[in-house]
């Protein structure tokens, strides 16, 4: 049951602080806060030296937050020794010291929580409500997995077989996984592929996205004080053209969890092909180009709301963000016309304060690639609104949230990960058209459906190809062992995270046959 591991307990926008006075007292402690982190790579033997890589805060980056050290080539050939020396006295262990580590785990996640909640908010620009959740989230996938993994690894399963033959089939361990993890969830995915791969019985070797090296150093350090062995999971920070490189050709390499942009899982893929090794497992959760569509049925005041939280919370840095609202045409305008007026109200700003509901994006990388994008748009489409940019953000990496009006979901070239919603309207009798065009994307992670008629939403749901979908609510925030996440074409290979088949991909089978 769901409140086992924690996931009842958060209400529909996933907070789960008892009351408004303690999430005041937590905004005081992370806006005051001046303390600084480091992070250096985590291999036995491995003498760290001083961290030189600087991490400033996204929302104003005269702050700075810390400083880590890269793991260079030499270390990667260190960790995989070690790890493929460690893997089967950890796989052989048994599955009970391995759940009780992650359970552990989870309760030291939850003891540091104002700390993670912090790093969340000053590394990654978290808002608070999002850094709220992500500590959740992180909790939740400990619990569910190390559940799932009692379940699934504890007792092999018994098959049928002729009298004086017993058949059995065993999970066990793959070898050494990787884990390569984005920077949106710098703290829950991060944690929810690391959890996976070692209840299974891998080592692991874990790369964080260069962004959020800080918050997946303390949530290592936790692991390992949970009793996870040092040499069972290692921690190997750096740039992607380096160490992930490095580790995704080496053929000891038996799986890797990533996820990222589509682009980097096709490398990783290919990478991994090249190998003169065992075919690798690949576990890839990618991008998408969501969808929501609305029919003249749907309310306009629910359609407006869940879409201003489906694009522009986190800042749009979710991959299972709404990028195009597809809204049919006799309720198009009302639509638009109250998404302007909402879109309004959207307070911009520092997210460690409460009354933020956007924050900066990453880097400025992140914010040259989407002004571009908008830029493009204000010359290809028809501006619905520009939220203004306050003063106070001057010195962050802020992008103002848009909406336009788009002729085709073919000007939308690649995944937009940020704070834009791209709206096209359609003709009702043009419904199979606009199902057409967003499965020409090629991706396929989350749906959302606005109608108020049955025979319209299983329509759609049975036509769109996405992992999740949602009718009528927004459609961010999946919810571990409650809504399994992931998607289906070029947003991923699947098993979902948070469900009931994700640990068998980290996990070989062994029958054994045994005349008895
Ligand atoms: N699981 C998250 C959600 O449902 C998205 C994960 C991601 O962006 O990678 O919103």
């Amino acid at each position: 049951p769901a409140d086992l591991y924690g996931a009842s307990r958060r209400n529909s926008r996933g907070f789960n602080m008892a009351n408004d006075a303690d999430l005041h007292a937590l905004a005081a402690q992370i806006s005051a806060a001046d303390r600084t982190w480091t992070a250096t790579p985590l291999v036995p033997g491995f003498t760290a030296g001083s961290p030189d890589r600087g991490v400033t805060n996204p929302a104003d980056r005269r702050q700075r937050v810390g400083a880590w050290q890269a793991a260079d080539a030499a270390l990667v050939q260190r960790a995989l020794d070690t790890a493929v020396k460690a893997q089967p006295a950890w796989d052989r262990g048994g599955v009970e010291p391995r759940a009780q580590a992650l359970l552990k785990a989870a309760d030291l996640l939850e003891e540091r929580r104002p700390e993670l909640i912090a790093l969340c908010v000053r590394e990654a620009g978290k808002s608070l409500a999002a850094a709220i959740a992500e500590v959740r989230e992180a909790v939740d996938f400990l619990r569910y997995y190390a559940q799932q993994a009692r379940g699934q690894f504890g007792t092999p399963l018994t098959l049928p077989g002729p009298t004086g033959e017993s058949n059995q089939l065993h999970l066990h361990g793959r070898g050494v996984f990787v884990c390569i993890s984005p920077w949106n969830f710098p703290l829950a995915i991060y944690v929810g592929q690391v959890a996976a791969a070692l209840v299974a019985g891998n080592a692991v070797i874990a790369k964080p996205a260069e962004q959020t090296t800080l918050v997946a150093h303390l949530a290592t350090t936790l692991l390992h004080h949970a009793g996870v062995p040092a040499e069972v999971l290692q921690f190997l920070p750096g740039d992607g053209g380096t160490v992930g490189a490095a580790l995704t050709s080496d053929a000891r390499v038996a799986g890797v969890a990533f996820t990222g942009s589509t682009e980097t899982a096709w490398a990783i893929n290919r990478a991994l092909a090249a190998r003169n090794a065992p075919i690798a497992a690949l576990v890839a959760e990618t991008g998408g180009q969501n969808a929501m569509i609305a029919d003249s049925s749907s309310l306009p005041e629910q359609v407006v709301k869940d879409a201003l939280v489906s694009a522009f919370d986190s800042a749009g840095q979710r991959c299972s963000a709404a990028r195009v609202l597809l809204v049919q045409d006799d309720i198009a305008d009302k639509v638009m016309t109250m998404l302007a007026g909402a879109m309004a109200e959207l307070v911009v700003g520092d997210p460690a304060n409460l009354s933020t509901d956007v924050g900066p994006v990453i880097d400025e990388d992140a914010r040259r690639t989407l002004q571009a994008h908008i830029e493009r748009m204000h010359r290809e489409a028809r501006l619905i609104h520009a939220v203004t940019l306050p003063e106070s953000v001057s010195h962050g990496c802020f992008v103002a949230p848009h909406a336009f009006e788009i002729p085709a979901l073919s000007v939308l070239e690649r995944e937009v990960f940020g704070p834009v919603l791209h709206v096209l309207r359609y003709r009702s009798r043009d419904l199979d058209a606009v199902i057409d065009q967003v499965n020409a994307t090629g991706y396929g992670l989350t749906l959302g459906v606005h109608s108020r008629i049955d025979d319209t939403v299983e329509h759609i749901v049975s036509r769109v190809r996405a992992g999740n979908c949602y009718v009528n609510r927004n459609q961010v925030g999946a919810v571990v062992g409650v809504q399994p996440f992931g998607g289906e074409g070029l947003s991923g290979t699947g098993p979902k995270a948070g469900g009931p088949h994700y640990l068998a991909r980290f996990a070989s089978e062994r029958t054994v046959t045994i005349n008895t």
